[in-house]
């Protein structure tokens, strides 16, 4: 059934109070809110009320068996929902929250299964976004709040991705600004001796080697083999996918150019829509491919990793309004947040390289 949504801007800069209230009252009363953080948008809801929880997997059409992350106002907050507290939590939690890093821990019995996804873990963040942080303090509980986005679609980091695929799916949208790191946060698992992320983001696997010491990358995030099982429940369904067919170019930008009119040439007859993916650097050496096919549309990513993690569900969204076929991207160093943006890169292109 079609939900009546109520949709109210908010400004991160003057934030009014009385609108936060109504929302944060709206989440305590078991309804469902989209709300702005500095990752992506989130689509929240009472993380402690099995039935409110229950509606974000309704909304979002997302499998019972993935997880919700768990957002909190106060560090202090966290201690009646987990049991036995790491000392690398508590060094973690110091040197980086309030911020974009999610930790696993053993939940308490005050966290449902419909939260947890069956698990006996829970997966929980302080985020450092002031509406965020305002809303979840006025509505009194933790706040179960996955991306605000379809199952298998792109992250929303802006209002506009979320009013046409949510307005009657949820009970309120808070509309703010376009979301500062752009990619999720960074999920970290300390159940054994060397702490493993299980999804990388902004804060990198370098940042977590410093406060940590050693640190490793789930396996399964290197390989696509079927058989290498993801740690992170979610990690293994289809992922930020747009109509368009993706394909990543490797070998540098001087390969992409060449191959790119290559493939062009090979593509001329068949009318479909070709969107070139690349940093808004290298725009000017596909000019003469512009001029030579009139169906490329060359799209900029951004001028610095920090850029391209920023805009790149935005240009994934891009891609279906402008019914683009599809889509060749440039490939990213796996450093820093570069792990970030090729995780998502490689998932949205459903692992295909030329
Ligand atoms: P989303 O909120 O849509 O960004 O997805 C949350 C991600 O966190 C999914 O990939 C989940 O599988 C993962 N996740 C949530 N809870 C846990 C947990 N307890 N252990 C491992 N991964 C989790
Ligand atoms: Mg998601």
């Amino acid at each position: 059934m079609k939900k009546n949504t109520l949709i109210e801007k908010i400004d991160p800069d003057n934030i009014d109070s009385k609108v936060v209230e109504q929302f944060g009252k709206m989440l305590a009363d078991g309804k469902t809110v989209i709300f702005p953080t500095e990752t992506v948008y989130g689509l929240g809801a009472n993380a402690l009320d099995e039935q409110a929880a229950s509606k974000i997997y309704i909304a979002k059409g997302r499998p019972s068996d993935n997880p919700l992350l768990v957002h909190v106002a106060e560090r202090e907050d966290i201690n009646p929902l987990v049991v036995d507290m790491d000392e690398r939590a508590k060094k973690l939690i110091d040197r980086f929250w309030p911020g974009p890093l999610t930790i696993v821990f053993k939940k308490s019995d005050l966290i449902p299964k419909v939260t947890s996804g069956g698990l006996d873990t829970v997966a929980i963040r302080m985020p450092s976004d002031k509406v965020a942080r305002a809303l979840i303090k006025a509505s009194g509980v933790p706040i179960a709040a996955p991306s605000a986005n379809l199952s298998g679609k792109p992250s929303p980091t802006k209002p506009e991705h979320i009013i046409a695929d949510m307005d009657g799916r949820v009970d309120g949208i808070l509309v703010g600004g376009f979301c500062d790191f752009g990619v999720e946060s960074t999920i970290v698992d300390l159940s054994d001796d060397v702490p493993m992320v299980l999804r990388p983001g902004a804060i990198t696997l370098e940042m977590l080697k410093e406060v940590l010491g050693d640190v490793i990358l789930d396996p399964s995030l290197s390989s696509h083999d079927d058989n290498i099982k993801a740690k992170a429940p979610g990690m293994k369904y289809k992922h930020y996918s747009p109509n368009a067919n993706i394909f990543m170019v490797t070998g540098g930008i001087d390969r992409f150019v060449e191959l790119s009119e290559f493939l062009l040439e090979m593509r001329a007859n068949d009318e479909k829509k070709i969107a070139i993916l690349c940093m808004k650097q290298n725009i000017s050496r596909f000019e003469e491919l512009k001029l030579k096919f009139k169906n490329v549309h060359v799209l900029s990513l951004g001028c610095t990793y920090e850029e391209v993690a920023r805009n790149l569900f935005d240009v994934l969204i891009d891609l279906d309004r402008r019914n683009i076929d599809v889509a060749y991207a440039e490939t990213f160093e796996e450093t820093g947040i570069g792990v970030a943006i090729m995780n998502r890169l490689k998932k949205s292109a459903g692992y295909k390289f030329v």
